[in-house]
């Protein structure tokens, strides 16, 4: 794999869309100071990633790679470089011979990657990047200056240098990572430990409430099955309770009828005993007015029987008085019988 050509439109100093092939022939860019020669190296890195705006010698935000005019040209607005790789070994994971590696910064800020012309992450050219030694910070690229600063590192800071460099960072990374989760899975021991702590704990007291479930559940069955039983006994004493309560129900029923029926006659034998009293009560009248005259007569009889004792009349006249007198006296003593009937009557009519 190589770098075979860079693009560069509206980079820095680069206002005009700027073509570098490097086909092989090209070793090195020569030109006087502050011709662009480290712009080429910032557009290379700032492709590769690059996040400091002071290690590509900005002053503050990443849009001051963008061209910034000049006496004989206005300012752009957007800078845009592209890195062309021949990937015909495939040294690059992908299976492309040729990638392409493009990024775009607009005046707002905002940042564009491209991987082959599709637009991804920073994240995706990233992990396209990490240990081929091309990663933004890796020593490919050596700036002016920057000799001297891997001379002055410590022993420890050059190692990871050089493991970059050799490709070996990637399984170092991945050691650290697999340690970290490895601790973290010891962690994780440990807290499953202290919880099947815990649980044995709870261990003995669960079994006695299991014993005592399945004591329940087995003594449910059956005490369900009485329950069963007793509700469907009452239902059928209930059911016979209730035929008995309708055999009854119709007896009174027909007590009512017979009743009612005796009632009415009752009624109809009130109402002629009512008339009859009405008779009777007239006919009484009518006896105590007839008494009442016969017992005038008998009392005007003795007052002329009694002048005529006194006049001393004729024994003639006084037989025939004492026959008047008796026959009266009869019909007053029938009369009073039939009056007593009547009253007898009477009383028996009020009773009833
Ligand atoms: P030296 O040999 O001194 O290191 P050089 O050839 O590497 O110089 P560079 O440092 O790459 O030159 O280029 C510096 C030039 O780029 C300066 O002329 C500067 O004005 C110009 N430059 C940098 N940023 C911008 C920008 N945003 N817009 C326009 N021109 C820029």
């Amino acid at each position: 794999m190589y770098l075979k050509g860079i693009i560069a439109n509206g980079f820095k100093s680069f206002a005009d869309k700027l073509t570098i092939s490097l086909d092989g022939k090209n070793t090195c860019i020569v030109g006087p100071n502050g011709s662009g020669k480290s712009n080429v190296v910032d557009a290379v890195r700032w492709v590769l990633g690059e996040q400091s705006v002071k290690s590509l010698r900005g002053e503050g935000s990443m849009s001051d790679v963008i061209f910034s005019g000049s006496k004989s040209r206005k300012a752009l607005n957007v800078a845009s470089v592209e890195l062309i790789f021949d990937n015909t070994d495939h040294f690059l994971n992908v299976p492309y011979t040729e990638i392409s590696l493009k990024r775009k910064v607009y005046r707002s800020g905002e940042n564009e990657y491209y991987l082959n012309g599709e637009r991804c992450r920073l994240k995706d050219i990233n992990n396209l990047l990490m240990d081929t030694g091309m990663g933004k910070e890796s020593f490919n690229i050596i700036s002016q200056g920057e000799v001297d600063k891997i001379l002055s590192h410590s022993a420890s800071d050059r190692r990871v240098i050089f493991e970059e460099a050799s490709g070996i960072l990637k399984y170092r990374k991945r050691k650290e990572e697999a340690l970290r989760k490895l601790e973290k899975t010891h962690n994780n021991m440990d807290r499953v430990n202290d919880i099947i702590h815990e649980l044995d704990l709870q261990l003995a007291p669960l079994k006695e409430q299991r014993e005592d479930a399945l004591f329940y559940l087995e003594n449910k069955k059956g005490l369900d099955h009485y329950e069963v039983a007793l509700l469907a006994y009452d239902i059928s004493h209930i059911h016979m309770q209730l035929e008995e309560e309708q055999k009854d129900k119709e007896k009174k029923d027909q007590e009512l009828l017979l009743l009612s029926s005796d009632t009415s006659k009752n009624d109809a034998k009130m109402i002629e005993n009512h008339y009859r009293l009405e008779q009777l009560e007239k006919e009484k009248q009518d006896l105590n007015e007839r008494l009442l005259k016969v017992t005038e007569e008998v009392e005007r009889i003795h007052g002329e029987k009694k002048l005529l004792k006194e006049q001393s009349k004729t024994t003639k006249e006084e037989n025939e008085l004492k026959e008047e007198s008796r026959i009266l006296l009869e019909q007053k003593s029938k009369i009073e019988g039939n009056l007593a009937t009547i009253k007898e009557d009477l009383k028996l009519i009020i009773e009833d």
